[in-house]
């Protein structure tokens, strides 16, 4: 079976290894310059941040079997057990970064980066054909969809297929990201991390604590209803009054360098109580986490679950 993948993020990943290693040829597309999506890590100056996803839980068999492979190969630790009190569920991260474990998860795929997916459409000989942005079209015999649910539907418009709205009309939070590189350590909680610790963040994690960066580097998520209610502000404003908002965890130290960083669909609202959606016999397959829960878990199960509804 020829299977094309459109989003090399966590779960477009996760279904790509599980049908290659059942023998299907498998190509990935990826609009991104790498691959990974929302788990994301990057370079401030000699700092290292992960500014998409922060931390993870396994708390189902199948991610717990992966998380323990990863362990063995000594690519997540434990950070903590709880941002607060001890919950005793692990979070665990990427020991380079979260987005080092998408690199191990691509290596041994092929992945095309930098590559937008423009439409999925029928052959007319009963296969599929992902086109892509510069006209060039991909033939397979299944197609699995794993790009945030707006960006699937305006794939898919053109496929014929019914797009059962129910599925498809999912609003998501934004999370606007500011991430500062500073001169001295952070101000935060022994744990290294904060939830919902104000009115402005959702999250702060403190990347050289979690141990990704040797030099001090702070990400702080705004909450998704102050990302909302700020989203159109540009960039300086943005800038100040984040850098207003970070002070008070930031101690005797100051920022050097910062970045913003807006994830338009960071969140889906609600979840598709099944892991997958398929339709044209089974043959077009969309996963991702607003499947399986909004989180690398969620990603990573309903990735499995597209591999296994083409796999029966
Ligand atoms: C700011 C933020 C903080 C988060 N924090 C946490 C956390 O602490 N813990 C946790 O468990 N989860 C967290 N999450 C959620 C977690 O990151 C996601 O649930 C998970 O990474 C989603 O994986 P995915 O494969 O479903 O989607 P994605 O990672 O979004 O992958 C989809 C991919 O599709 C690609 N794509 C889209 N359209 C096209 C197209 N037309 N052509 C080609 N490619 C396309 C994108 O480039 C992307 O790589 C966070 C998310 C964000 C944004």
């Amino acid at each position: 079976m020829r299977v094309a993948i459109v989003g090399a993020g966590l779960a477009g990943l996760v279904a790509g290894r599980a049908l290659q290693a059942a023998g299907a040829t498998v190509q990935l597309f990826d609009k991104g310059r790498s691959p990974g999506g929302r788990l994301a890590t990057r370079r401030i100056g000699g700092a290292t941040v992960d500014h998409g996803a922060q931390f993870f839980t396994a708390r189902t068999p199948a991610f717990a079997r992966q998380v323990a492979e990863w362990q063995s190969r000594g690519l997540v630790r434990v950070w903590s057990r709880g941002f607060g009190d001890n919950d005793g569920h692990d979070r665990y991260v990427g020991t380079d970064g979260m987005n080092s474990l998408a690199k191990d998860l691509a290596r041994g795929q092929s992945v095309s980066c930098s590559t937008m997916a423009f439409a999925v459409r029928p052959t007319g000989d009963g296969g599929w054909k992902v086109v892509l942005d510069d006209g060039a079209e991909h033939a397979a015999d299944a197609v699995i969809v794993t790009c945030p649910l707006p960006q699937a539907f305006a794939l898919l418009i053109d496929s014929g297929v019914d797009l059962d709205e129910s599925v498809f009309r999912v609003d998501y939070d934004r999370t606007i990201g500011f991430l500062a590189r500073l001169d001295g350590p952070a101000a935060l909680p022994p744990t290294g991390g904060v939830q919902n610790g104000d009115e402005v963040f959702s999250f702060i994690g403190d990347n050289a604590h979690k141990g990704i960066s040797t030099e001090p580097a702070v990400t702080f998520h705004a909450s998704p209803a102050w990302s909302e209610a700020n989203w159109h502000e540009d960039h300086d404003t943005l800038a100040r009054l984040l850098t207003t908002a970070a002070r008070p965890w930031l101690g005797a130290s100051t920022i050097v360098e910062h970045q913003l960083k807006k994830w338009r669909l960071a969140t889906p609202r609600t979840i598709w109580p099944d892991p997958c959606w398929t339709t044209a016999g089974g043959r077009i397959v969309v996963a991702g986490d607003a499947f399986a829960g909004p989180r690398v878990e969620g990603a990573h199960n309903s990735g499995l679950a597209a591999a296994h509804a083409l796999l029966g």
